[in-house]
């Protein structure tokens, strides 16, 4: 299975390590073809190329968009040396063997994120190149590829090896190489359309993206991981100021918490804090100062080395709330040179500004690896309709209390389920995340709550008359029982049960009011 390669076709957009290669390749006595810059670059390196018009015998046309879409350099690509029929083929059509094809194609992703538009990126939609590259990759029983720098010195050793031939495992791993890019180069495309259709998620889309960079490690310490980007904005695209460099956790909790204080972009100064991907605090308040500070209050154990976003620009008193304590990240849409020079004296504090906060109601897609394959769902971009708001208690919610209730189901949404927030006057007082039964999350947020008072030295606990949110319907009175007992007056909740009628009547019993929203927020 040993391929000698006696001719190459280089046709590189970006030319790292082409003088190596090239040089490598001229002493075992390789034939050179390039496209029109290639071409240039290797006789600027002395080497004798021939160019693929030549070989074609048709010109460079349409500004590049057709090169090397020709039988001349596919047929040489694609025949099958020991068929007959192809044989013939290369014969009659004067179609001379490509035993290796190098191609790094346009450069469409970084033209994406330079934050070219339009035309410029059209024009960065390499045809002729993945066009090869599937050539030389399905025919890999005679045909090696290469699409990325980075592999030049395998080649290198795998030649060397092998007295100038290579061997088919090296091609068929080549080959899988080579797919791989094209399918991340098409995803590419394909996200950056769909960034541009506002109205639509990407039906089609598959898990591509560019690799921003290699993280230390995973969720675990021994856990690989990396970070790719498939899109502009979001966490991915947001600035890291200063501190040390991102965790994975770091950019799930802080995606996590962007998420919530961008539900809240149009509304009051707001303040998140976030813990192993769950919020521990959420407030809105006239200044992001008190904001934090009562975000911080909610549960001030939970917030130490906490994920904080806000969705203000950052102040220095801000700042320096924040700084006050050991914060893992802090997440912005940009902050002053003031809370900036705040921050500068927490060398391992990092700082991300994103820019305008992303649109929380745009549509788009989830996705979640499971073994085996991948589940795909629109992302939970639902807003609550106030059409379909119903009180369904006697007794009616005040003003101040639906204001509560709206804002504590937002933060519900945002914690895993069962999730359960205790809420009042703007702030979450007690959040029971993540458990099996709706009945704990409830006394986990009451008991939270307790905590809260305790902390801050107050006389009652702030769940007293403060209003609940429940991810999704309390499918026994218990849960209600719990809220009303730890002192809630007012509860959301998607209604639904079989048992709403239950459910309904003890609040009636309670006095509690209770609003029903029609739509669940799980959150796994
Ligand atoms: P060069 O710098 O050699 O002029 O161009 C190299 C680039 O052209 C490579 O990135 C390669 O993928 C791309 N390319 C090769 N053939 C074609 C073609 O027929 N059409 C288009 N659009 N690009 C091509």
């Amino acid at each position: 299975d040993l391929v000698p390669i006696r001719r190459a076709l280089i046709s590189v957009s970006d030319k790292t390590g082409l003088k190596d290669l090239a040089a490598m390749l001229a002493a075992n006595g390789v034939a050179l073809i390039s496209t029109g810059g290639t071409a240039r670059a290797l006789r600027d390196m002395g080497h004798e190329v021939r160019d693929v018009s030549d070989l074609t015998g048709s010109p460079e046309m349409m500004d590049g968009r057709v090169k090397t879409l020709h039988p001349a350099v596919h047929g040489g690509l694609l025949a099958l040396r020991d068929h007959p029929d192809h044989v013939a083929a290369m014969k009659a059509h004067g179609i001379d063997a490509i035993d290796l094809l190098v191609v790094n194609l346009y450069p469409f992703e970084a033209t994406v994120a330079s934050g070219a538009v339009g035309a410029d990126c059209i024009e960065n939609i390499d045809i002729g190149g993945p066009a090869m590259i599937r050539a030389a990759a399905k025919n890999h029983a005679h045909v090696v590829v290469l699409t990325d720098p980075e592999d030049y010195p395998a080649l290198r050793d795998e030649i060397a090896a092998h007295d100038g031939a290579t061997g088919l495992a090296f091609r068929r791993r080549a080959a899988m190489d080579a797919f791989g890019r094209t399918a991340s180069y098409d995803a590419a495309v394909a996200s950056w359309m769909a960034d541009r259709l506002e109205d639509a998620a990407p039906r089609n889309r598959i898990a591509g993206g560019t690799r921003v960079s290699t993280l230390r490690y995973g969720e675990n310490p021994h856990q690989r991981a990396a970070l790719y980007r498939s899109s502009q904005g979001g966490v991915v695209g947001a600035d890291l100021i200063q501190g040390k460099e991102l965790s994975y956790n770091n950019v799930a909790d802080a995606d996590a918490a962007l998420a919530l204080a961008a539900e809240f972009r149009d509304g009051p100064p707001a303040c998140v804090i976030v813990k192993h991907a769950n919020p521990c605090g959420v407030a809105q308040a006239d200044t992001l100062t008190e904001a934090y500070g009562r975000a911080f209050d909610c549960d001030r154990t939970s917030a130490f080395g906490g994920i904080v976003a806000v969705n203000r620009p950052l102040d220095a008193d801000t700042a320096r709330a924040m700084a006050g304590i050991f914060t893992e990240v802090v997440i912005a849409p940009d902050a002053d040179d003031a809370a900036r020079a705040v921050f500068a004296e927490r060398k391992n504090l990092r700082l991300m500004l994103t820019g305008a906060l992303p649109d929380p109601r745009r549509p788009a897609l989830a996705m979640r690896q499971v073994s085996g394959g991948w589940l795909v769902q629109d992302a939970d971009t639902a807003a609550l309709d106030p059409a379909a708001l119903r009180i369904v208690s006697r007794t009616q919610p005040t003003e101040a209390q639906m204001a509560d209730l709206l804002f504590a189901w937002t933060v519900a949404k945002h914690v895993k389920s069962n999730a359960i927030v205790y809420a009042r006057d703007a702030a979450t007082v007690g959040i029971g995340a993540g458990q099996m039964s709706r009945v704990d999350s409830t006394r986990i947020a009451a008991r939270k709550a307790a905590d809260m008072a305790e902390a801050l030295g107050l006389s009652a606990s702030p769940a007293e008359g403060s209003v609940v949110a429940s991810d999704a319907f309390f499918p026994f009175p218990d849960g209600l029982l719990a809220a009303a007992g730890a002192g809630a007056r007012a509860v959301i909740q998607p209604g639904g049960s079989v048992r709403d009628a239950e459910v309904i009547a003890v609040a009636d019993e309670a006095g509690i009011a209770m609003v029903f929203t029609g739509q669940r927020h799980f959150r796994h």
